[in-house]
């Protein structure tokens, strides 16, 4: 492709369902609701989208969890991270058994290596080989596989992965990783099969591993945040974005307020042909900069409750995605302010806003109202003036000074 050639079109392409607009000098520029934030292609965002689509696909023929749940499962277990690549390959059947390469490359002997009484198929070697049940008697699981209704191993594992505990399931990983081991090595270092040493073998793997790597514990819930006044001399905007996918409609919702807690100015306003949520937040942000910029207004603080805004916002450079028109406005309108700071604050801080914005979404409502409070308003107004805390001019880390 070359650089600066335009609109190469690859959509309805399987691998990479998505649509090349352009070709810059730098990278390809993509359209995709999940794509990268900025619109900008990386091997990265490739990636996500490529199994963004083959997990709608997968959940849509298998009959059970075998979806992006269970993959976020089996990487999220506290194993070794070889032994998760050895799951993802054992489930997605690219484990080179003797079964595989015998249709692959015509390998003659498919004995299992266990019980040769069988064909090494992965379900037979990992599931049903009799030799392996002394194996799993002695693991610390004390389980044998038990009858399942899914004819693969994915099946038999997403149905397993439901029934054991995360503990027991990790466990579970580690003996199939240990069988994998102690078939190669049967076969390349002509070692003996040992059943109670593969047990305390993969429990003591296992062990060791989760002394050195223990568990993240999750953060407490966080306190609930709440609205806080401006400082002295300066004004806030609080905006949102309400996005209802029906109909692709959506609404926004700005308020402007005082040092005092007291409304200036707010706006409710219904949007029409609305793609995505967060271009109704990036609409809202627009709309109160304008506001500000309108009125002559120009010590302000922006705050929204959307974190991929406030980042595409406050970050430098041009933005290529889907809403990156709108952000470019935004900036401009920024520029033109003499201090202009953005920050993100939590849902519940913003509540006034998005009463607005709910308003505007379920009706075609264009209001805006100046040195007035709207009776819509007035109850979340009153909530925020209770609860609020007193501004004092500090600046979090989150905030971008202009
Ligand atoms: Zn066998």
């Amino acid at each position: 492709m070359i650089p600066g050639s335009h609109c190469l079109i690859v959509s309805n392409f399987s691998l990479f369902p998505w649509r090349v607009l352009n070709y810059g000098s730098q990278c390809p520029i993509v359209t995709y609701g999940t794509l990268k934030k900025k619109g900008l292609y990386s091997v990265k965002s490739g990636y996500r989208v490529a199994c963004n689509a083959e997990n709608i696909t997968s959940q849509a023929s298998s009959s059970g969890g075998s979806g992006i749940f269970l993959w976020n499962k089996v990487w999220g277990l506290r194993v070794p991270p070889k032994v998760c690549v050895f799951i993802w390959r054992l489930l997605r059947g690219i484990l080179p058994t003797k079964i595989a390469l015998a249709k692959k490359v015509g390998l003659l002997d498919v004995d299992c290596v266990f019980c040769h009484n069988y064909a090494e198929s992965d379900m037979h070697l990992f599931k049903d080989c009799g030799a392996l049940n002394c194996f799993w008697h002695a693991s610390a699981l004390g389980l044998l596989p038990c009858p399942h209704t899914g004819h693969t191993l994915l099946d038999w594992f997403s149905e397993v992965s439901q029934l054991l505990p995360t503990n027991h399931l990790e466990l579970l990983c580690m003996c199939l990783w240990v069988i994998w081991t102690e078939r190669n090595n049967i076969i390349w270092k002509n070692s003996f099969f040992n059943p109670s040493h593969m047990a305390s073998w993969a429990f003591k793997s296992l062990e060791n591993y989760q002394k050195y790597h223990p568990a993240i514990r999750k953060n407490s819930q966080r306190p609930l945040s709440h609205w806080e006044t401006p400082p002295s001399g300066r004004l806030k905007i609080n905006v949102d974005g309400s996005f209802i996918c029906e109909g692709e409609h959506g609404g926004i919702g700005v308020i402007i307020r005082d040092a005092n807690g007291q409304c200036i100015a707010s706006l409710s306003r219904s949007l029409t042909h609305v793609s995505s949520a967060i271009q109704a937040e990036v609409e809202a942000c627009r709309a109160g900069l304008f506001i500000a910029i309108n009125q002559g207004w120009d010590n302000i603080i922006l705050e929204s409750d959307c974190a991929s805004i406030v980042t595409a916002l406050s970050s430098v450079g041009d933005d290529f995605s889907q809403i990156g028109r709108i952000v470019g406005d935004c900036k401009e309108f920024m520029g033109s302010l003499r201090s202009i700071s953005i920050r993100h604050i939590y849902r519940e801080a913003n509540g006034v806003a998005h009463r607005l914005a709910h308003i505007a979404s379920f009706s075609n409502s264009d209001k805006f109202w100046l040195h007035e409070t709207p009776s819509i308003i007035e109850d979340v107004l009153f909530e925020d003036l209770c609860n609020c805390i007193r501004g004092s001019g500090f600046m979090s880390s989150s905030v971008q000074n202009f």
